[in-house]
Order: structure tokens, then C-alpha cells, then sequence
């Protein structure tokens, strides 16, 4: 069976309390442990750079797909396994898709929201069945769940869509509901 893949969707901010960097490196050393590649963003801060460098660290191979309209806003990562430079953000969200076999929700930004929501979106219409795991690390995103909610409970959604997601508060769970 062919290593698999794993999308993580996560801030880009170094702003951010060190604890939001530390659980995403704690996660990259758990992704390297057990074999998974990281397919990113490509970045080299916030979040999405402390689980790279950890999946690195830990002898990890990681894929970064990084726009080339983004180099003056953000910086690409100088030393991953693999860098792919795509034009658009779309082509960047399209290429992680593809090399991905299941989607991970960390703490983010509104970029994080629109590749997950992206994602999400792409399942309801049908256009994939792969997992989506949002990881609700100390209630980040619980504003977010609850809203969701109200989406599906008013009738925007259908009530199967609460069933295209899953909300995890440990680690650990993420690996357990991928059953990788
Ligand atoms: P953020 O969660 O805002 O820190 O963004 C996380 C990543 O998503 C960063 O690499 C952003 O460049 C990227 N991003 C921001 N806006 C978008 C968007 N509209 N579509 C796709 N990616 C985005």
C-alpha cells in the first residue's frame, strides 16, 4: 500500500499563542512516526511552518504547494521534501486536493476557513468522499462548530452534511478517526 496522504489546513500567522505552534509540531512528529506525508500550503510560518519543520525533523516527507503570486505576502519553505509552485491560489488548493487523501482542520486564520469550507463544499456536491477532520484544539473553533450547526439546523444545509465532518478535541483522535 502506497504512504498516504494527509492535507493540513492551518494558520499562517506567527501572531499567535506559542501553544497553536507547539500542538502543530507535536502533530508532525506524530505524522513522521507514522509514515504519513504532509501536504501543505508550502509556507514556512505560523502553524503550517512548525508542523513542516516537525514532519522534517522527524525524517517526514512533506509536499508544499505554494503559489507564485503569494511570494511577496508570504514566504515559501526553503527546505521541504518537495515544493510545487502553481500560479494561482486556485491551482494551490486544487493541487493539494488532488495529492491528498483525507483533510486535517488545525487552528487558522480566514484562509484556513476557505479551504476548509472549499473542501467541505466540494464533498456535499459530491466531487470527492475523502475524510475531513476538524481538530477543535482547547475550543478554537467552537464559534465556528456552533455556526455550522445553525447552518444545518435552519435548513441552509442538509442534515447529512454534519455527517461530512468530524470534530476531534485530542491529537490522537485524528489518527484514530482517519484509521491510518
Ligand atoms: P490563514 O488561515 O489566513 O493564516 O491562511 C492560511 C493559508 O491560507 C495561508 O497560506 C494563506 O495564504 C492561505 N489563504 C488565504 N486566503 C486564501 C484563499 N482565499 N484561498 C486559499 N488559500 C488562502
Amino acid at each position: 500500500m502506497s504512504r498516504k496522504s494527509l492535507c493540513v489546513f492551518c494558520g499562517a500567522s506567527n501572531s499567535v499563542p506559542k501553544k497553536f505552534l507547539d500542538i502543530g509540531a507535536s502533530f508532525g512528529k506524530m505524522m513522521a512516526g507514522r509514515d504519513l506525508t504532509l501536504v501543505y500550503g508550502g509556507g514556512d510560518c505560523g502553524v503550517m511552518g512548525a508542523i513542516a519543520n516537525a514532519v522534517m525533523k522527524h525524517g517526514g516527507h512533506v509536499t508544499g504547494v505554494f503559489p507564485e503570486s503569494l511570494r511577496n505576502i508570504e514566504n515559501e519553505h526553503q527546505s521541504l521534501s518537495e515544493i510545487i509552485i502553481v500560479g494561482t491560489m486556485h491551482e494551490r488548493k486544487m493541487g493539494m486536493f488532488e495529492r491528498s487523501d483525507a483533510f486535517i482542520i488545525f487552528p487558522g486564520g480566514f484562509g484556513t476557513m476557505d479551504e476548509m469550507f472549499e473542501i467541505l463544499t466540494w464533498k456535499v456536491l459530491l466531487l470527492h468522499d475523502k475524510p475531513i477532520i476538524i481538530f477543535n484544539y482547547q475550543h478554537y473553533w467552537d464559534p465556528l462548530i456552533a455556526l455550522m450547526k445553525n447552518i444545518i439546523e435552519t435548513g441552509f444545509a442538509q442534515p447529512q452534511t454534519a455527517t461530512y465532518y468530524h470534530v476531534v478535541t485530542e491529537l490522537e483522535q485524528i489518527l484514530d478517526v482517519l484509521e491510518f
